[in-house]
């Protein structure tokens, strides 16, 4: 059936400036690492999509080898976005991003120009798209110089395949070297991708939030909810339904439920009900409190998740007492 958008849409989402652009995004983005392969029919992926922009969510985020098998999860998208989603390409903030292994050979991975480059070409074929609304460079390789991949990023936006550009997983210091290398070819560095949750902080330790905020950098959150286990989905053992039991030998190891680990949650999950939230949208509000968080990058395997994930956005107010409880219950 022919997909007609929600009307109602913008008015259920915030939007947040990213960094000092005059890009806005949502609040709660949605990524296609998972649950968009090949073992995925088409009509769960359709589903998802569907009630991601129904919710408001317009900014969707891939890989080239987002799968599997690897540029499966961008070849879907783009027969989807055929089917529902032409109408709205002017709505929509597309991203991809090139670093990790995609193809054989010395070119085929990293962040050398000749990598990035034909990548993205690549990437825009299997989408069926003139151009990407934020291109990143998807890791850090060491054996390339910085100056390379910063002039593959702005060569990306100056021949129009690219409107933005952004870095995931940098460090402080190379993120705060590749902003002013960029500003070099008068391009911002738009934002970064940063794994970050309550149980993982990098971020705030190393100092890159607090770069991100000089540099005029956005910061977009990965994995917010821990791959699942800041949700509801796995107080009481492991269900056949999950990632952990799926996808085993995957990133999410069932060793991370220790005994210790599952206390936690437990007792995050606890603390969320008193706040009127299930665990997952406590795990987005705690970190959509700071503005510095321009979207959280959520996944989901079932419409569902992405309504419950949604209402996050109703509290996004906690008490001292509250950040103390959460520091407590993740405390080594
Ligand atoms: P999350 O931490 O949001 O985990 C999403 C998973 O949690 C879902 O697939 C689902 O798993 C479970 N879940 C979500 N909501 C609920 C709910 N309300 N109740 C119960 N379970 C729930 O993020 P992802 O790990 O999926 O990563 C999100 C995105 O981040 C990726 O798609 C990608 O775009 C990006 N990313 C970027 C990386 C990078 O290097 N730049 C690395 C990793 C991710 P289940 O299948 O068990 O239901």
């Amino acid at each position: 059936m022919t997909y007609c958008a929600n009307a109602s849409r913008y008015g259920q989402m915030q939007y947040r400036y990213c960094g000092n652009s005059g890009l806005q995004l949502p609040a709660l983005s949605l990524g296609l690492w998972h649950n968009f392969s090949d073992g995925h029919s088409l009509s769960s992926q359709r589903a998802l999509l569907r009630k991601a922009f129904d919710l408001g969510i317009t900014h969707f985020d891939l890989a080239n080898n987002y799968g599997p098998p690897p540029g499966s999860a961008e070849s879907h998208f783009g027969r989807l976005l055929q089917q529902d989603f032409l109408p709205y390409r002017d709505q929509l903030i597309i991203s991809t991003k090139a670093g990790y292994d995609m193809w054989p050979g010395p070119y085929g991975s990293g962040s050398s120009r000749k990598y990035l480059l034909a990548s993205l070409d690549q990437s825009l074929k299997r989408m069926g798209l003139d151009y990407v609304d934020i291109f990143y460079s998807h890791r850090v390789d060491e054996h390339t110089p910085m100056e390379e991949t910063a002039a593959a990023l702005a060569q990306a936006v100056q021949s129009g395949k690219a409107l933005y550009v952004g870095i995931s997983s940098y460090s402080t210091d190379r993120t705060v070297k590749m902003a002013a290398l960029l500003r070099e070819w008068k391009i911002p560095l738009l934002i970064h991708q940063p794994s970050y949750s309550i149980l993982n902080r990098w971020v705030e330790s190393s100092g890159l939030l607090d770069a991100l905020e000089q540099q005029g950098t956005g910061c977009i959150a990965f994995t917010p909810l821990a791959q699942g286990l800041l949700t509801n989905k796995y107080l009481h053992g492991i269900p056949e339904d999950s990632r952990m039991k799926r996808e085993q030998g995957g990133s999410l190891k069932e060793s991370m439920l220790s005994a210790r680990n599952l206390q936690s949650i437990q007792l995050l999950n606890q603390l969320a009900q008193q706040r009127g939230q299930t665990l997952a949208q406590m795990a987005l509000s705690w970190l959509l409190k700071d503005n510095r968080v321009t979207s959280v990058l959520i996944g989901a395997s079932r419409p569902e998740q992405l309504e419950e994930n949604s209402q996050a956005l109703n509290n996004l107010t906690f008490s001292a007492a509250e950040l103390q409880q959460i520091d407590e219950h993740v405390a080594d």
